[in-house]
């Protein structure tokens, strides 16, 4: 299937659209998102329990507090942690997990690790006089800082762990708002901040005969180390006599196969599209780089990578990894930059050429080396980075069971279906996603009920408009956090923690201002609404010719929200943040009204 082009002019475009046409055409289903599955409803809710952290019973709580913080994951605790800084004492922050982490409470898979360079991913490094371990560190690592920022920022006083919201409410006449939760718990707060994630609901492919299964199954983000051994480190040593298969080829499952495959007596890997696998070079910190790092280096560290995800060529790559490599090669793609479409086309099917050529020189048997091979554009879906995956299906006791972008045909009570063969297992593994596309209440499991008795859900259903991305009119003293209609960069906390500085600023100047009520104006949304549209790239051509992934609802061209939901600010994440920071220092408060 690859093309012998060797220099831009040999590129024949036309052909590679067409090789590329035919890959999407197989995976586009008609029923799109609708093939998805809810791992927390009806007879999959097994599927999403908490199996690290027993529940406890309490009493329900009544109080009032200043400020409500809706997660505990990286966007809940640098929120606390910038209220805290702010002065703000009067606090609560609650979340369904038995502690603080978030993704990495949740993820606890074998092999799970950040593919963020952890000197950039885990936030505050300076302040917290922490260095990681390693240039990418593991899951428990990650989480015990998480832990660790909550202990230094007097968090965990302020959490309820275990505790569901399941309605909020604006009370018109008291300027406050209402949250009720699944413990029965009425709390009245002044503020209320979404934190609660973007990939926080286990999907499962609504694969028929999933539910008749009887072997053991659980999905990635709820792993069940009793039934496999090990540690989130490896070891899984019980799967020794078992047969194991795991549905799933993306950013999580590349990780857990290494391992699964070191523990099982034959491991299946059900594949429906394959990953960008590039590099990754993980290595421990070297302790002399570490002693002669400067005072404000992790900040320019970020702002570095962030100039490079933003299209930006600065004279050094502090980084240097998979990541900027493919940022520096395709940068088009990532803001507006100035190469013409058809530029950034070549130089894509270049990149993409070398990943395929490293599964080719890595997997020795031709065939499965063929089936690893992804033809699309590179960011069609999240690029993944790992170096011990390709050489897995080196393996004996490992079978790629490629399904030609058509998935798994049918569950038995035994095995798995591809191709009208029957693969038995013991055990079934589903490393199959999040839901993604969705608005934010339903990602929230709440729907808060703003002025006049409008639902959130409601008023995005006809147009998404915000102040930021931050904040909506109509829903007074509600901030949300996430990437709708403010900016979209692979660090992730990064996001998050300018996120946080603004919403703990506007919390702050309310409170000191003695005002009781902050909300944006319907000219300051329009004129975000106007910032953002005018400085996006057109980029609908790109995402509907691109294989179906959460970032074009599954390839549903037809199903795009008003306004553009997953919009974002075309600038880049590093203008993004410096319009924010910009709006903080001018101190006017711009687009917001504070009565
Ligand atoms: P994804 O949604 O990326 O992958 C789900 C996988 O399940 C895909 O390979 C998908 O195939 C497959 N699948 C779904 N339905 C079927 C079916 N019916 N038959 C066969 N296969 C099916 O989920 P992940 O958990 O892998 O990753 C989610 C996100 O989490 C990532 O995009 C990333 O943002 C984040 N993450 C970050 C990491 C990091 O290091 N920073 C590590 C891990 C995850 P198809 O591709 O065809 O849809």
């Amino acid at each position: 299937m690859s093309s012998t082009a060797t220099t831009h002019e040999e590129i024949d475009l036309d052909a590679i659209r067409d090789l590329y046409r035919v890959e999407r055409d197989k995976r586009v289903r008609s029923d799109g998102l609708g093939q998805y599955a809810d791992a927390e409803e009806g007879d999959f809710a097994y599927y999403a329990e908490d199996p690290y952290t027993p529940r406890e019973e309490r009493e329900s709580l009544t109080e009032t507090v200043d400020v409500l913080v809706v997660g505990g994951g990286f966007g809940g605790l640098l929120t606390g942690a910038r209220l805290r800084q702010a002065g703000v004492q009067s606090l609560r922050i609650l979340d369904r997990a038995g502690d603080f982490g978030g993704t990495w409470y949740w993820n606890r898979y074998p092999g799970a690790q950040c593919d963020i360079e952890s000197y950039l991913y885990l936030p505050l490094l300076e302040q917290m006089g922490f260095m990681p371990s390693e240039k990418y560190v593991r899951q428990p690592e990650i989480h015990e800082y998480t832990q660790k920022l909550a202990r230094h920022f007097r968090l965990y006083e302020a959490a309820l762990f275990q505790t569901v919201v399941t309605d909020a409410t604006w009370l018109e006449s008291e300027n406050r708002w209402r949250i009720e939760t699944d413990r029965g718990d009425v709390i009245d707060a002044r503020f209320v901040v979404m934190a609660n994630g973007l990939l926080s609901r286990p999907r499962l492919p609504g694969i028929p005969g999933i539910t008749d299964f009887k072997g053991h199954t659980f999905h990635s983000s709820r792993w069940d180390y009793g039934y496999t051994g090990g540690t989130t480190l490896g070891g899984l040593d019980k799967l020794g006599d078992k047969k194991v298969g795991i549905i799933g080829t993306g950013a999580t499952a590349v990780q857990i196969v290494p391992h699964l495959a070191q523990g099982a007596e034959h491991l299946y890997v059900f594949q429906r599209t394959p990953s960008v696998i590039s590099f990754r070079g993980n290595r421990p910190t070297d302790p002399s780089w570490a002693e002669s790092l400067k005072p404000g280096w992790q900040e320019e560290r970020l702002d570095n990578f962030m100039s490079i995800a933003s299209g930006g060529a600065p004279e050094e790559d502090l980084v240097d990894d998979g990541w900027t490599t493919a940022f520096k090669a395709l940068p088009s793609l990532i803001s507006d930059s100035k190469i013409s479409p058809e530029e950034a086309e070549k130089r894509d099917y270049f990149e993409m050429e070398r990943m395929r050529e490293r599964i080719a020189s890595v997997v020795s048997d031709s065939e499965t080396a063929a089936k690893l091979k992804p033809y699309y554009r590179f960011f069609c879906k999240r690029p993944c980075f790992h170096d011990e995956y390709l050489p897995t299906f080196n393996r004996d006791n490992v079978s790629l069971i490629d399904t030609d972008g058509r998935g798994v045909e049918r569950i038995t009570e035994t095995g798995v279906v591809v191709g009208g063969v029957e693969y038995e297992l013991d055990c079934l593994v589903f490393a199959t996603g999040f839901e993604s596309a969705e608005v934010s209440p339903r990602q929230a499991g709440f729907d808060p009920i703003g002025r006049g008795g409008l639902a959130l859900s409601q008023k995005w259903n006809t147009e998404v408009r915000t102040l930021f991305g931050l904040q909506t009119n109509g829903f007074p003293n509600l901030f949300f956090l996430g990437i709708t209609q403010g900016t979209l960069c692979p660090n992730f906390s990064n996001m998050l923690n300018e996120q946080s500085k603004q919403v703990a600023f506007v919390i702050e100047q309310c409170i000191s201002g003695e005002h009781v009520v902050v909300e944006p104006t319907l000219e300051g949304e329009a004129d975000w609404v106007a910032t953002m549209e005018a400085a996006n790239a057109e980029d609908s051509e790109f995402w509907d010719t691109c294989t179906p992934s959460r970032y074009n609802d599954d390839g549903d061209s037809t199903r795009k929200l008003p306004n553009r939901y997953q919009t974002q600010y075309g600038g880049g994440p590093k203008e993004f943040y410096e319009i924010l920071a910009a709006w903080r220092a001018e101190g006017t408060g711009k687009g917001l009204t504070f009565r």
